[in-house]
Order: C-alpha cells, then structure tokens, then sequence
C-alpha cells in the first residue's frame, strides 16, 4: 500500500471525477491520501473530503502564495480545523521566492504565526519550500519542537541533510523521474527511514505523463523510481514510506 501524502483534490480537474480517479489510484497500489490545504476555504473542503471518505486525511493552512489577504482570524479557524482527528497537518505552509506571488515579508510573517500554532497544537506541518533556502532554514531552527515534512523537496543534499537532523521528513514528487534532475542524485543518498512520496496532484506528473494533469495514483511512479534507486522492490518502498508517514502524521 502507498499513500500520496500530498494531493489537492479539490481542483475542478480532480473534483470532477474523484471516483475514477480513486479507482486508478487503488489499482496502482495507492489507497491513503492526504489532501492538502492551500487557504481557508480549501483547507475547509479538504477536510469536507476526509469527511466523506473514509480513506482520505487532509490538512489546514495557508500557503506562501495565499498570504497576503488572510482573514484576520485565519489562526482560529486553522486551529479549528486541526482540532479534528482526521485533520493530520497544518499546511502547506512556507515560503516561495520563486513566484513571489505575496511579498516576501508577509510569506514570512504569515509563515512564523503557522509555526507558533503548530507549537502550540502540537500537529506535525507540510511545508513549500521555492528557493528559499537560507530563510525556511534560519525560520524553522526557531521552532526546534517543530516537525514535519519538506514536501515536494527540490534543494540540495546539503538542505535535505540539515532538515533530517531537525527531524524533518523529506518528501519526493514527480519531479525526481524529470529527465536532468539532480533530485535522484540527492535521494540516493539519504536515509530511506526520512523518505515519503507525493504526487502534488494536479501538478507535476511524473515520467511518463509529464505535462499532464496529475493523479494520486502517480505516486506509484515516483515509489517505483526510489525502488530502482535504492536497489529495493516496489513493495519494500511502499512498506517503508507507510511507516514513515504513519509515524509522522500519526495515523493508522
Ligand atoms: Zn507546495
Ligand atoms: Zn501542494
């Protein structure tokens, strides 16, 4: 069994036909999904999915992108949200420096209030992490209690390195099987126990669907990439990668 411990269904792509595209994930092998929340109101949908399916998890919070123009009491209804079992996360938190869609102060802002509700709640964060190296590092490194999950990891070894000693889980996406990525270099030199696997669906497919929209059930591909990797079988990826977002989520 793999779990995508990252996907947005609530895009109209995804939405739209959630049955088939559960369907394809369960005969790919991938039966557990964690539905990321990027704002408020899809935090809210999110969890409305968790609701309503019994093998859906989702998160809360608000994404670097989604900062400027929060609700000025977005920390409450976050934490109303993660008061609920089924609400594993608080995220996508971070920061982007790559699109700069909201300045790079209110991405800062916005991301240590999430870091002191996560403290505060205890809950595990997912965090965006777009050229922003120095700050995402320097920011966490003031919240030591702090854990969670570098998602859809694009940095160097060096990053990878310093988030595991935190005690960051590192999270691959469909851009680990793009052809020239230096990512394979970067995974096959770290601890396997500190891996999980995503598809950031609708975003992000892997070889060989590059460029199209992005399925849950591709996160098979990205398993099966790490299996070749790391020399291991494609059911030895997805029993250690279960466990590890077993035990950082805290679910069964
Ligand atoms: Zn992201
Ligand atoms: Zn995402």
């Amino acid at each position: 069994m793999l779990i995508d411990t990252h996907c947005h269904l609530f895009f109209d792509e995804l939405k739209k036909d959630l049955a088939g595209v559960l369907s394809r994930a369960s005969k790919l092998g991938v039966t557990k999904f964690i539905c990321v929340g990027t704002n408020i109101e899809d935090s809210k949908e999110s969890y409305d999915l968790a609701l309503n399916y019994e093998n859906i998890f989702s998160t809360a919070g608000v994404h670097p992108h989604d900062s400027e123009g929060v609700p000025k009491d977005y920390l409450n209804q976050i934490k109303e949200l993660l008061n609920n079992q089924k609400v594993v996360a608080l995220g996508e938190i971070g920061l982007d420096y790559f699109r700069n869609i909201s300045d790079r102060k209110t991405q800062k802002k916005i991301f240590r209030e999430q870091l002191e509700l996560a403290q505060e709640t205890n809950k595990p964060i997912v965090f965006h992490n777009r050229e922003s190296d120095d700050d995402i590092l320097k920011i966490l490194s003031d919240y030591p209690d702090v854990v969670g999950v570098s998602h859809c990891f694009s940095s160097s070894y060096e990053v990878a390195k310093k988030l595991i000693d935190m005690g960051f889980y590192i999270s691959f996406s469909g851009n680990l099987t793009f052809k020239n990525s230096h990512l394979p270099d970067v995974a096959k030199k770290l601890p396997i126990n500190s891996l999980l696997v995503e598809t950031d669906s609708p975003f992000l497919s892997p070889v060989p669907y590059r460029g199209e929209t992005n399925e849950p059930g591709r996160t098979r591909f990205v398993a099966d990439y790490l299996a070749q990797l790391f020399n291991l079988t494609i059911n030895e990826v997805a029993n250690v990668t279960t466990e590890n977002a077993k035990a950082i989520f805290n679910f069964s």
